[in-house]
């Protein structure tokens, strides 16, 4: 006898929901096993999406990967990064934005006893007023003040809970505003390399080629590749390719600062946006970062045996206003392409002439 159950449903409905989930993740494990990736959860997360169909972006990157025949882990991730924890963030948010909601249903709550209380409140010091008069004795004096001071105990007892109540809801409050920083901070960042995502990038350009516009201001951008990067994968293995990602991410933060932003634009580009910088200066800055990473020299960790030069090519593109950002991106991508056939490692920038080792 088998120990496989048939799974049991509520109702047709439930049934018909059941077996599209089955043919999804069915779907989803026969392609991992045509392409021979491991079902790590990302994976199978990505596959399930794709066989699902509920998202065009990702139907159109698989496809090509698919294509390629390119489902390599290091670019499933970048995908799933990309098109899948956005919409992780979105669940993430919602369920801070209902626990917001259950905090304002509680103040309210706090509040409305508060008022209450104090309507009350206001009822008893009426009837005990009310109570006093010229012929009042001394009896119904005393217990008009023993009346009085219990319902002041009340009250202070009231308020007192209703205090606690607002100072504790006070520091949920808090909390949920700092976890949603979090995840508002967490979906603009590259998980490999802690710089900003793509997603950051469009944003921030867009942004700032407005104030370029408006203000008539300077604005660099610049793209970075690293060169010849599959050989440190192929020579080396993808973790060892990660820590060089990762470094290299690390030199340009360490020379960018105020308002530049650096980004992991695609799998080994960055991109680095310069407000306020004119050609002269961005070239002089981006030839500093391509300077210290080619003089890291790097080895592996156990052996120190050496990885080689690394190096990378640069290509920067200035605003010019009436430009679109695809138009600066356009712009610094010839230029990255030009410092690659020039022989790689250098800075390739309009009307500046070419550095390199
Ligand atoms: P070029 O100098 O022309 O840029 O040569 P290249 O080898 O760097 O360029 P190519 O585009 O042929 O290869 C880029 C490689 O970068 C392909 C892929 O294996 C690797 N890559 C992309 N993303 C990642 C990643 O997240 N981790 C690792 N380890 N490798 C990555
Ligand atoms: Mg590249
Ligand atoms: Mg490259």
């Amino acid at each position: 006898m088998s120990d496989t159950k048939a799974p049991v449903f509520s109702c047709p409905e439930e049934q018909k929901v059941f077996s599209r989930v089955y043919k999804y993740a069915d779907m989803a494990t026969r392609l991992m096993e045509e392409f021979k990736t491991p079902p790590f959860p990302n994976t199978y997360a990505l596959m399930y999406a794709y066989a699902a169909g509920e998202n065009d972006d990702i139907a159109l990157i698989v496809d090509e990967m698919l294509e390629k025949g390119d489902l390599s882990p290091y670019e499933i991730d970048n995908v799933y990064s990309r098109h899948l924890c956005p919409m992780q963030d979105q669940a993430k948010r919602e369920k801070i934005g209902q626990r917001v909601d259950e905090q304002i249903s509680s103040v309210l709550d706090l509040v409305g006893t508060g008022v209450e209380n104090s309507d009350q409140f206001e009822n008893v010091l009426k009837q005990i007023g009310n109570g006093i008069g010229e012929s009042t004795s001394l009896d119904q004096l005393s217990a008009a003040i023993t009346n009085l001071m219990s319902e002041n105990q009340r009250m202070a007892n009231q308020s007192r809970k209703l205090n606690e109540g607002l100072k504790e809801s006070r520091e949920q409050i808090e909390l949920l505003r700092r976890e949603l920083e979090d995840v508002r901070n967490e979906s603009m960042r590259d998980p490999l390399t802690t710089v900003h995502n793509r997603r950051a990038f469009d944003m921030k350009l867009v942004a700032e080629l407005e104030v370029a516009q408006k203000n008539g201001s300077h604005l660099c951008l610049a793209i970075a590749d690293l060169d010849h990067f599959k050989r440190v994968n192929d020579s080396f293995g993808h973790r060892i390719g990660d820590e060089v990602l990762k470094i290299f991410a690390a030199i340009i933060s360490e020379n960018i600062k105020g308002q530049d932003l650096v980004a992991r634009y695609g799998g080994e580009e960055f991109a680095i946006i310069l407000p306020a910088t004119d050609i002269q200066s961005a070239a002089q800055l981006i030839d500093r970062i391509r300077l210290q990473t080619f003089q890291r020299k790097l080895v592996l960790k156990g052996s120190k045996k050496p990885l080689g030069d690394v190096s990378a090519s640069f290509g920067i593109a200035q605003f010019v206003p009436g430009m679109t950002p695809a138009d600066l991106v356009e712009l610094a991508d010839q230029r990255l392409y030009l410092a690659k056939s020039q022989g790689r490692n250098r800075v390739q920038a309009e009307g500046l002439k070419t550095s390199a080792a």
